[in-house]
C-alpha cells in the first residue's frame, strides 16, 4: 500500500507539556482514506490536519453512521514509541463498523497507516510523566442523500492529540452515580460497539450525574434496570471478598481492551476473576456486609479508575473508605508500567513504532 504524503506548510507550535488536558490539541497531520461503492477503500493519504468539507445532505449528519476508536502511543524512558495492543482496536473498529453497515477495513493497512502517521508526528509524542499521544481513528458516511439506507461512500480518518496525565496529582478515586432512569444500550442494539450514537444516548444522564457532583454514571441493564453494565467510558470491576467480578459481555457492553488486559493480568497473579451477571442489589449487599473491598473502572484514558463512592437511588455508599484499594493500585502500576515500557511485557501486548 502506498500512502501519499503531503507535508504541512504551517507547522503548529506544540503546547506546553504541563497544560495538555485531554483532546484539546491536535497534531500537524492526519490520515485519510476514502471508500466508494465499486471502488472499495482507496487513496490512503497523510495530509495536513484541516477541516473536512461536507455536503449538508451527507448521510452521517442525518442517520448517524459513525464509529470511533481510542488508543494511546506512549514514549518510553529510552525514547521508544509504544502502542498497546493496537490490533485489538482495529479489530473492534471493524466489529463496530459491521454493525452499522460501514465497509470492512483491512486491519493491517489501518495499523500501517497509524504507524506511518505516528512516525511523521513523532515529535508530538510528549515525554512528561503520565502524558501520551491519544490516537482517534474514526469512520463515517459521506454520501449526499436524504433517505434511510447504508451510504455508498465513507471516510476513514486518524487524528492524534497529545494528552496530559489523567491523574496530575496521582491516582484519585472517582464518585459514580448509578443511573436508574435512562439506559445506554440493550442486547441486539449498539452497546458492544463504539458507535457515535451510543454517546449521544449517554449525554443526558452524564450531564445529570455531573450536576449532582458525580464524575460518571454506572449504567444498569436496559430491560430490568437490575444488572450492572458499565460506566460511561469504562468497564467496571468489583472485588468481593477475594474475588474480582466484572459483568460478562453479552452484547450490550463495550469489550474494553483495558478490561481484557486487567482480567489477564489479575489471573496471572493467581487472583480469581469471574465474568458474570452482577445485580446492583448484590453490590449493595456486599457493601452492607463488608465484603465489597474495592471497585474500579477500566479504560484507555484513565487505565484504572478507583471508585470511592456510589450513589444508588439516593443511597450513598463508600468503597475502600473512599480511597484507593490495594489491587486497584497494583493493577494501575503494572498496566501503566507495561504501557510505558518500564516493566517486562510478558503478554506480548506492546508494539514498538519507533
Ligand atoms: C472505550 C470504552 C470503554 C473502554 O475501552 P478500552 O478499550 O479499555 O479503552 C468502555 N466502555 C465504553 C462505553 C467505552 O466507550
Amino acid at each position: 500500500m502506498n500512502i501519499r504524503f503531503e507535508q504541512t506548510q504551517n507547522p503548529k507550535p506544540k503546547p506546553p507539556q504541563d497544560a495538555l488536558f485531554f483532546g484539546k490539541y491536535f497534531t500537524d497531520h492526519m490520515f485519510v482514506m476514502e471508500y466508494d461503492e465499486g471502488k472499495g477503500w482507496h487513496d490512503p493519504a497523510i495530509v495536513p490536519y484541516a477541516p473536512i468539507s461536507m455536503d449538508p445532505a451527507s448521510m452521517v449528519l442525518h442517520y448517524g453512521q459513525a464509529v470511533f476508536e481510542g488508543l494511546k502511543c506512549y514514549r518510553a524512558g529510552d525514547g521508544r514509541l509504544l502502542l498497546f495492543r493496537p490490533e485489538r482496536n482495529f479489530a473492534r473498529l471493524n466489529k463496530s463498523d459491521e454493525r452499522v453497515c460501514i465497509p470492512h477495513i483491512d486491519e493491517e493497512i489501518a495499523l500501517k497507516a497509524l504507524t506511518e502517521l505516528i512516525k511523521v508526528e513523532k515529535d508530538w509524542v510528549p515525554s512528561a510523566e503520565g502524558t501520551s499521544l491519544y490516537v482517534r481513528p474514526f469512520t463515517f458516511s459521506t454520501e449526499a442523500h436524504v433517505g434511510v439506507h447504508p451510504s455508498g461512500s465513507y471516510k476513514f480518518v486518524i487524528i492524534l492529540s497529545p494528552v496530559g496525565a489523567y491523574y496530575p496529582e496521582g491516582l484519585n478515586p472517582v464518585k459514580i452515580y448509578i443511573e436508574d432512569e435512562y439506559v445506554r444500550a440493550v442486547k441486539g442494539g449498539l452497546g458492544f460497539t463504539k458507535a457515535a450514537a451510543n454517546y449521544a444516548a449517554s449525554l443526558r444522564a452524564q450531564q445529570k450525574a455531573i450536576e449532582l457532583g458525580y464524575t460518571q454514571v454506572l449504567w444498569l441493564d436496559g430491560v430490568e434496570r437490575k444488572y450492572v453494565e458499565e460506566v460511561g467510558t469504562m468497564n467496571v470491576f468489583f472485588i468481593i471478598n477475594d474475588e474480582i467480578v466484572t459483568p460478562s459481555l453479552e452484547g450490550s457492553i463495550l469489550p474494553g481492551v483495558t478490561r481484557d488486559s486487567t482480567i489477564a493480568l489479575a489471573r496471572s497473579w493467581g487472583v480469581k476473576v469471574t465474568e458474570r451477571r452482577i445485580a446492583i442489589d448484590e453490590v449493595y449487599s456486599a457493601y452492607e456486609d463488608g465484603s465489597l473491598k474495592e471497585a474500579f473502572g477500566t479504560g484507555t484514558a484513565a487505565v484504572i479508575s478507583p471508585i470511592g463512592e456510589f450513589n444508588w437511588a439516593g443511597r450513598k455508599f463508600r468503597v475502600a473508605d473512599g480511597g484507593i484499594g490495594e489491587i486497584s493500585a497494583r493493577l494501575y502500576e503494572e498496566l501503566t508500567g507495561i504501557q510505558y515500557g518500564r516493566l517486562e511485557d510478558k503478554f506480548g501486548w506492546v508494539k514498538e513504532v519507533l
